[in-house]
């Protein structure tokens, strides 16, 4: 007995990193999952590494029509949504004053409208379905200021009122809607591919110091779109190894 059997899953981003394993995780747990990203071969390659009870279609996140195919498309496939996933995300590294605007709203567009338009496009589904649950990827950049990080940082406080907001707004038809919040994790967002560099982060100064899995990750997006996490909607949950607490003393890191 899986804790999604039977379920439809509809993940963003899915082609690598955070996405890819919580496809792995809803698949483990018995959904059907629809992997979706901009990145066509690696999507492929991750649905059919999880077989017959997965398929890859590709969308970008910012295209409103793109959306209502890959709805059809999964109810043709599989039936109506039961839990939709915004994972898919960007970010560009630079200071305010040197960040360039055509930059700036490709971030936004991304990872806000992203997930308005996820949102927007699969709530009839999840009516359908007679409810379900959105889980909306922010960061622990969405709770704090990270210098260099300023569209990143901006879209990821947005991602919290656009999932208090749907909360409300899908309350009565049985949808929870919460967002998680990661801190560092091991996707080539954060550990550069070229040079296996740990980027934005010092991770010595962690109360957990290293970085996550994405599989510590997965574990929570499962638990807050199941029914063991019922009674939680427009919540913020948090998984980042204690870097909102802030840094360890130097004198304890010593010892
Ligand atoms: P990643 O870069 O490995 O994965 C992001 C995925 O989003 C990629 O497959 C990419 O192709 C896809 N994507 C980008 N633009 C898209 C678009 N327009 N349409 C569809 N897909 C698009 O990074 P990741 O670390 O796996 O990040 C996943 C999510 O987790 C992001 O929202 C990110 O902000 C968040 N997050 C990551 C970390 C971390 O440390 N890695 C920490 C906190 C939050």
């Amino acid at each position: 007995m899986g804790r999604f059997d039977g379920k439809t899953v509809i993940i963003t981003g899915a082609a690598r990193g955070l996405g890819a394993s919580h496809a792995r995780g809803f698949a483990a747990e018995g959904a059907n999952v629809v992997l979706t990203d901009v990145l066509e071969d690696e999507g492929y390659t991750v649905a059919k590494e999880i077989g017959d009870q997965a398929v890859f279609m590709p969308l970008d996140v910012t295209d409103a029509a793109a959306w209502e195919t890959v709805v059809r498309d999964t109810e043709t496939k599989f039936g109506p949504v039961s839990v939709l996933v915004n994972n898919a995300g960007v970010a560009s590294l630079g200071g305010l004053e040197q960040t360039d605007p055509a930059t700036w709203r490709w971030v936004l567009d991304v990872n806000v409208t992203g997930a308005f338009l996820g949102i927007r496009a699969v709530a009839p589904s999840l009516r359908k379905a007679g409810g379900g649950s959105i889980v909306n990827v922010s960061s622990v950049a969405g709770m704090m200021g990270v210098p260099g990080l300023g569209g990143y940082t901006t879209t990821k406080w947005a991602l919290r009122g656009l999932t208090k907001v749907a909360a409300l707004e899908l309350a009565r038809d049985g949808v929870r809607v919460n967002s998680v919040h990661p801190g560092a994790v091991h996707t080539s967002m954060t550990v550069s591919p070229e040079t296996g560099e740990v980027l934005f982060t010092d991770l010595e100064a962690l109360a957990v110091d290293r970085l996550a899995q994405p599989s510590e990750i997965t574990s929570l997006v499962l638990f807050i779109a199941s029914e063991e996490a019922a009674f939680s909607t427009g919540s913020e949950f948090i998984a980042d190894g204690g870097r909102l607490l802030g840094y360890v003393p130097q004198a304890a890191t010593a010892d």
